[in-house]
C-alpha cells in the first residue's frame, strides 16, 4: 500500500557507519549557525561528514544550484541555512524555491512544540503543521500580460494534495493524534482549493478513528491566535503553510527555536522552521543557535542516528528549559556562543559517563 512506505528513503551510511550530508549555509546568519551545529557535533562525535555547498546570491546563472543539487542527489539529505536569491533577473531561480520543486521535496512538516522554559503568548502548544511544500502559489508561474498587468498562477493537483493528506493521516495514526484539519479558502478559490479540501476528505475517509474537519484560513488565523489548543495536525497548501507556520511559531518564542522538515520519495531537507535570513542580526552573536541546532537533530534522527540525536536533544532542552540560557529573541541576554557552550557542558558530561 502507499500508506506502508517511509517518505522519504534513507541512506546508506558508508564504510563506519558515516553517513555524508550536504550542508548549504545559505545567506545572513546561516554561515554562523552552521559553524556552531559542526562544534556541537565534533563534541558530540557524531559520525556525519558534511559536504559543504556555497551558493552565491548574487549568481547570474544557475550554476551554484545545479552543484548543490547534484551533492543533495548524491548525499540524499541536506541541512540547509536560507538563501538569498539577489538577482531578479528572469531565469535565475529562487534557489529555496528551485531546490524543493527540482527535488519534489512535496511535504513540510513543522512540529510546533512549546519549551516550558520559554515566557510566550500561549503555553502547552502541540501542532504538527503539513504543508504542501512544491505548488499552490509557489508554482513561479508569473508574467506581465500586458504592462501593468500581473498574473500569477496557483497550481492544485490532486497527486500532490492526495500525498499531503495521506501523510498527515499516516502520522496522525502512527504517532496516536486525534485530529487532522484542513485548513483551505475553498469558498472563494473554488476549484484549487476545493480540489485541496476535496482530496483531503476522500482520505480521511480511510481513517475512521482520527477526526477530520477543515476551517477558513482567515479564521484560522484568529482561532490560532486565541484558542490554539483545538488544532492538532494541520494540512493546507503552500502559501497558507508559510503564514500559518510563522504565526505558530510566534506563538511558541520566535524564529530562533523550531525546526522543519522537507520531505520527497527519494530526498530530505532540514532547516530553522522559518526560513529566515536573519541578514540584519548576522555577525553579532545574537541569533539563537537553536532552530538550526533542533534541524540537525532532526536530521539525525532521519540518518538513524538516534543515540546523537537523543543527546543533543536533550542537551538543548535542559539548556532552554532548566539552564534559561536564552537569546534576545527569547528576552534573555545570552549571547549565541554562551547558548552553544552550555549545550557542549551536557554533550562532554554525556560522553564523560558513556563507556565508550
Ligand atoms: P531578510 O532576508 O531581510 O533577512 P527574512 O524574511 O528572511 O528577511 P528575517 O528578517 O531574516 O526574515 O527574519 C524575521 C525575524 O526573525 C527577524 O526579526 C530576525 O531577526 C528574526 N530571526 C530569524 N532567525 C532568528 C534566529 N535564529 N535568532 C533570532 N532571531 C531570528
Amino acid at each position: 500500500t502507499p500508506l506502508a512506505r517511509r517518505v522519504a528513503a534513507i541512506p546508506k551510511a558508508q564504510y563506519g557507519g558515516r553517513h555524508a550530508v550536504t550542508m548549504l549555509p545559505g545567506s545572513g546568519i546561516g554561515p554562523e549557525l552552521m559553524n556552531y551545529v559542526k562544534e556541537v557535533f565534533r563534541y558530540a562525535g557524531v559520525p556525519v561528514d558534511f559536504e559543504e555547498v556555497q551558493m552565491d546570491p548574487k549568481s547570474e546563472s544557475n550554476e551554484d544550484l545545479e552543484y548543490a543539487l547534484t551533492s543533495i542527489r548524491r548525499n540524499g539529505v541536506a541541512l540547509k541555512g536560507n538563501i538569498e536569491t539577489g538577482s531578479m533577473s528572469r531565469g535565475v531561480l529562487s534557489r529555496n524555491v528551485a531546490l524543493r520543486n527540482e527535488l519534489d521535496l512535496y511535504i513540510n512538516v513543522l512540529h510546533c512544540k512549546s519549551y516550558p522554559g520559554v515566557t510566550a503568548r500561549q503555553k502547552d502548544i502541540d501542532i504538527i503543521i503539513v504543508r504542501q511544500n512544491t505548488e499552490g502559489e509557489y508554482a513561479m508561474l508569473e508574467h506581465e500580460s500586458v504592462s501593468g498587468v500581473v498574473e500569477s498562477m496557483k497550481v492544485v493537483t490532486s497527486e500532490n494534495s492526495e500525498r499531503v493528506a495521506r501523510y498527515a493521516f499516516e502520522y496522525a495514526k502512527k504517532n496516536g493524534r486525534k485530529k487532522v484539519t484542513t485548513i483551505h479558502k475553498a469558498n472563494i478559490m473554488k476549484l484549487s482549493d476545493g480540489l485541496f479540501l476535496e482530496t483531503s476528505r476522500k482520505i480521511a475517509s480511510d481513517y475512521p478513528d482520527i477526526e477530520h474537519n477543515d476551517m477558513i484560513i482567515d479564521n484560522c488565523c484568529m482561532q490560532l491566535v486565541s484558542k490554539p489548543h483545538q488544532f492538532d495536525v494541520m494540512i493546507m497548501t503552500n502559501l497558507y503553510g508559510t503564514i500559518v507556520s510563522n504565526v505558530v511559531c510566534g506563538l511558541v518564542g520566535g524564529a530562533g527555536l523550531l525546526s522543519g522538515k522537507n520531505y520527497g520519495d527519494h530526498y530530505a531537507i532540514f532547516e530553522p522552521g522559518t526560513r529566515n535570513t536573519g541578514t540584519a542580526i548576522a555577525g553579532k552573536n545574537i541569533a539563537n543557535p537553536v532552530a538550526m541546532l533542533n534541524a540537525a537533530v532532526d536530521m539525525l534522527e532521519h540518518l538513524g542516528h538516534h543515540y546523537h540525536a537523543n543527546m543533543i536533544h536533550t542537551a538543548i532542552d535542559r539548556t532552554i528549559n532548566e539552564d534559561h540560557i536564552h537569546t534576545p529573541d527569547l528576552g534573555g541576554q545570552a549571547t549565541s556562543i554562551d547558548v552553544v557552550q552550555n549545550i557542549i557542558k551536557y554533550l562532554q558530561e554525556t560522553t564523560k559517563t558513556s563507556n565508550w
